[in-house]
């Protein structure tokens, strides 16, 4: 049965790039009714950090995807946090060097350097030569004598690498582009190189879907996969597909420190997580050529790797954003409501805890429901509520006040202390106003609207009075007016 994995390093921030990878790990795993492995990559101490891998776990729950073994949970092929799993990588170089597939390797890096550049100016290719390939034992106790360390080098077969890759057809590396390489470092501590395609064999994973970075490492990891199999410490060599780049700003690749890739910049500003996995599974997927908004169910049901596009994807803020406001109406208002709260409060929200009145949210939320774009939109719609004051802000007033607006103000606080304190009424009061200065109800309701919100956009301006109620309302104007 299919077996995939996520595999991240804890360093930094979780990125779009890296949601994006375990997205399409987590739906080829659901649709073919797989295994989802979740692995930590923490063989670099010296980069990761328990804070990120928190960060992690923290982020994979919130969007949803869950695992199927991993971190918390545990699995048949525990421990799956490389940083405990040093004694199963030490057995493995030793029967990697024991069976003459790695070997040591003496070269300084001032000697590496040297001849890399040699080989570079008379045009031969610059990547490792094969030094240290067949010492003797001789050669080898002289360099012990020196003083030298080694790293350990696994040995590339000297043959062509074909794979059929799952998004790009089938790929052939030439042994002089992949020259022997580093597994273990002169310090003892296992590579990247290595633990990676050792781990993917021994947790018998079936499918490595990954990004296009990762391609130059493939076909040593299959030359690995083989040695392995040869060994009898895996039987299968597991099918590579590797997802295509994340473009940002300026048609540049998106990188890791991109402000744009932070995913929990998306959080705070109030994206769904349904609504930024179904804007990021269009990186290089599509549902069908006339929908771009669908379930992650929907998503489970259709994903199929062979469909993920080779060529890069854009990011597109403006279309992700769009793409989140149709998952927002489509939440039940209870959903929507409970899903506002983090941004009801501090440190989001401006007002004092005690101000916050659940009833007179509950009456304008629907309104809000059809309007935001992030969740995080609900407070500056929703803050004259509970503000004692409405917020200053110096652009929207000149804005709304050019000409004279006293004339206008003054009549429409006379007109809305005597309505009936509904919308409809309070519109008309504001619509007989206008008539009665030569403006039309939006030119009218500006004025009015800066006067009691403090801004010149919002939600619907008579619904939102209504809500207020008659005393802040006229008071706000009133200070307006003074
Ligand atoms: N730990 C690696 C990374 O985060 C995993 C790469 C892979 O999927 O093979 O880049």
């Amino acid at each position: 049965s299919v077996r995939v994995r996520f595999c991240p390093s804890p360093t930094g921030n979780p990125h779009v790039g890296l949601v994006r990878t375990a997205l399409f790990n987590w739906a080829f795993a659901r649709h073919n009714k797989g295994s989802l492995v979740f692995r930590i990559e923490d063989t670099d101490a010296a980069r990761d950090s328990e804070e990120s891998y928190g960060m992690l776990l923290d982020s994979m729950r919130w969007l949803g995807l869950d695992w199927d073994e991993g971190p918390e949970i545990g699995g048949p092929y525990a421990p799956y946090r490389q940083s405990q799993r040093m004694d199963i990588y030490r057995d493995v170089v030793g029967k990697l060097q024991d069976a003459g597939h790695a070997y040591r390797c003496y070269c300084t890096t001032e000697e590496l350097d040297a001849r890399r550049e040699a080989a570079r100016a008379e045009g031969r290719p610059s990547g490792y030569d094969g030094h240290c390939r067949d010492l003797t034992e001789e050669q080898i106790a002289a360099y012990e004598a020196e003083g030298r360390t080694f790293i350990i080098r696994f040995r590339m077969p000297d043959e062509t690498i074909t794979f059929d890759d799952l998004v790009r057809g089938e790929l052939t590396f030439t042994p002089e582009n992949v020259p022997d390489y580093g597994i273990v470092r002169a310090n003892g501590a296992p590579l990247y190189t290595l633990v990676n395609p050792v781990d993917d064999a021994l947790m018998e994973i079936t499918h490595v879907l990954r990004g296009e970075d990762l391609l130059s490492s493939t076909p040593r990891q299959i030359a690995l996969h083989k040695a392995l199999n040869e060994l009898g410490i895996a039987k299968t060599v597991p099918a590579f597909g590797h997802l295509p780049y994340v473009m940002g700003e300026g048609n540049k690749k998106l990188s890791k420190r991109d402000p744009q890739a932070s995913l929990n910049l998306y959080r705070e500003r109030g994206f769904l997580p349904e609504g930024l996995l179904n804007y990021l599974s269009l990186l290089g997927w599509s549902f069908s050529a006339d929908q771009d908004i669908f379930s992650v169910e929907d998503l489970v049901a259709a994903f199929d790797i062979k469909d993920v596009n080779a060529n890069p994807a854009r990011f597109d803020l403006k279309k992700a954003e769009a793409i989140n406001a149709d998952h927002i109406r489509m939440l039940s208002v209870e959903r929507f409501t409970a899903a506002c709260e983090p941004w009801l409060k501090a440190p989001f929200a401006p007002w004092a805890p005690e101000a916050f009145d659940p009833k007179a949210f509950a009456e304008l939320a629907p309104l809000a429901q059809t309007r935001v774009t992030v969740l995080s939109d609900i407070t500056a719609n929703v803050d004259f509520l509970f503000l004692d004051r409405p917020v200053e802000d110096e652009a929207s007033w000149t804005k709304a006040m050019k000409g004279d607006p006293v004339a206008l103000l003054t009549t429409a606080r006379a007109g809305l202390a005597e309505a009936e304190w509904d919308a409809e009424s309070l519109k008309a009061a504001v619509l007989a106003a206008g008539e009665t200065h030569g403006l039309k109800l939006g030119k009218a309701q500006a004025p009015v609207r800066v006067a009691v919100t403090g801004r010149t956009v919002g939600l619907p301006l008579f619904e939102s009075l209504e809500v207020l109620g008659r005393e802040r309302t006229l008071a706000r104007v009133d200070a307006a007016l003074a």
